[in-house]
């Protein structure tokens, strides 16, 4: 590391692992190495394992175990269950309903599929980021043959009323997916009483490994496959499963659920703390998102600072070894402004200047003050230089 100083304020991109997870993956990586479908003592070793995760992790969400298949992570569980649906369910109709601020893995799937010749509603959302349930019952038609809306938002942590969705999606007989990937440890879900019919989620969310994740399918609802190949996952997702990864991810589920309300006390205090002393600190910026911390995750603050670009902060942050976000992750790097931003009315020019700062388990109070003493400085300093700017 080159800077004096490590602040992690980006977990939302992604979070450590936790040490614990580590420990609990090692042996799996060195001396149980069997692949989990071999029928002798190495496979059944490396099969227990598995079967203990995929326990574990269909206890936090209130499934079956049966009902949890592993994947490659977040993006390959939303586009499986997304696809999948539109394969099995294409003799209904090709009317899918998602909403404007979801993840490109649902976003961009939803749009391949467009082109495919499927029907796509966008639900419009709040200035808060919030969809209207009204708004989804009116979209509601003959052909809907699901309802994809993502349980809580990565750029500025909206919570969707997720259950109440659920609720009308099974009174009307329609299949809810929901992408819980950022919701996951930080918002309690049960797939039962919420009625969630399809649930994506991603280990490197939660302190888990990068790379796997699973899509939970209730019971008796058919899907297509998405990857043809061997007959792992019930015969429904091919190619050999990662033992070592899931064993990870089954530990770190059970110590984000067990840890649930303890971490999200701890993060929230931080992230409380930190919005109060930028907005105290700093003038003309927007708070992007719901101002009501029940519809927010705890780890998330998004600002837009007006007269300067959100790129520059980040940069000057990263020379004084803060992480941060500009926008999405996925979208830095590209000119574009967050699309999302945009969905809940903050302006072209502001959203440029936007900055996402997500809170972790091992932030302290300390390094959100030390992160305000900076960003006050680096947004006074670009601001002297924008043209934008007169004061
Ligand atoms: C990170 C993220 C994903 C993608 O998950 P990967 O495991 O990185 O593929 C999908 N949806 C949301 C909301 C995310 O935050």
């Amino acid at each position: 590391m080159s800077q004096d100083r490590c602040i992690y304020l980006d977990n939302s991109a992604t979070t450590y692992t936790d040490p614990r997870v580590i420990e609990e993956m090692l042996p799996y990586l060195s001396e149980i190495y069997g692949n989990a479908s071999s029928q002798h003592f190495m496979g059944r070793q490396a099969l227990k394992a598995v079967d203990e995760a995929r326990a574990k992790i269909a206890k936090a969400i209130g499934a079956k175990p049966s009902e949890i298949y592993f994947t490659s992570g977040g993006t390959e569980s939303d586009n499986w269950a997304i696809k999948g649906i539109a394969q099995s369910k294409v003799e209904k109709g090709k009317h899918i309903i998602t909403s404007c601020i979801e993840h490109p893995a649902v976003m961009k799937t939803c749009e391949s599929l467009q082109k495919q010749g499927y029907e796509i509603t966008y639900l419009p959302v709040d200035n808060e980021g919030i969809i209207s349930l009204d708004d989804l019952q009116k979209a509601i038609r003959e052909d809907t043959i699901l309802i994809s809306i993502m349980t809580a938002n990565n750029e500025m942590g909206a919570i969707q009323p997720f259950k109440e969705i659920g609720a009308i999606a099974k009174s009307n007989g329609i299949v809810f997916h929901t992408d819980a990937v950022q919701a996951v440890g930080n918002v309690p879900i049960d797939v039962v009483k919420d009625n969630i019919d399809l649930l994506s989620m991603s280990g490197h969310k939660f302190y888990g490994p990068k790379g796997v994740g699973v899509l939970y399918k209730r019971n008796g609802l058919k899907i297509g496959r998405f990857m043809d190949g061997g007959e792992q996952e019930r015969n429904l997702r091919a190619s050999t499963i990662n033992t070592p990864a899931i064993v990870g991810m089954g530990k770190a589920i059970e110590i984000a659920v067990e840890d649930m309300a303890k971490n999200n006390a701890h993060i929230s205090e931080i992230r409380d703390y930190f919005v109060k002393e930028v907005i105290a600190n700093i003038d003309e910026i927007y708070y992007n998102g719901p101002k009501d911390n029940s519809k927010r995750l705890p780890s998330n603050a998004n600002f837009s600072f007006k007269y300067i670009e959100g790129e520059s902060i980040l940069m000057h942050l990263d020379m004084a070894g803060i992480a941060v976000s500009s926008g999405s992750a996925c979208s830095s790097g590209s000119l574009e402004p967050s699309y999302v931003l945009l969905s809940i009315g903050v302006p072209i020019e502001v959203a440029h200047g936007s900055i996402r700062f997500s809170f972790g388990k091992n932030n302290t109070i300390e390094e959100a003050k030390y992160t305000v003493e900076k960003l006050v400085q680096t947004v006074e300093t670009l601001r002297k230089m924008s043209p934008l700017y007169n004061k």
